[in-house]
């Protein structure tokens, strides 16, 4: 299946700290909230012009939560979180690329060394 073709088929939360979804293609992917919040793409946390992150995991909230998960298209959510922040869009491709399992950090670990 082509990464730009999968799709979230489900997203819950698994506890407080962390949310996960389930894709297309069987993937069950595990996200730390905090850390996702971190990683927003939204002008906001990101210098538009430098593509430099603005806010970093100390300027996340601890017990920091996703509220809610928007729908945008049929491409990416736009995630509300507890601390009002809700310009964030994270398109599929990005939170498929963000998981944080043990599989999908390998592989990036494994790519990193090439
Ligand atoms: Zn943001
Ligand atoms: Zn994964």
């Amino acid at each position: 299946m082509a990464a730009d073709k999968l799709m979230p088929v489900e997203m819950k939360k698994i506890d407080d700290e962390t949310l996960g979804i389930t894709w297309s293609d069987g993937h069950e992917s595990r996200y730390v909230m905090r850390i996702l919040r971190a990683s927003c793409p939204c002008a906001e946390c990101v210098d538009e012009i430098t593509g430099k992150r603005i806010i970093s995991l100390d300027d996340v909230p601890k017990h920091i939560q996703a509220v809610e998960a928007r729908p945008v298209g049929r491409y990416a959510y736009q995630i509300v979180w507890s601390d009002r922040h809700d310009t964030g869009i994270f398109t599929y491709k990005y939170l498929r690329a963000l998981c944080g399992c043990v599989e999908c950090s390998a592989a990036r670990e494994e790519n990193k060394d090439q």
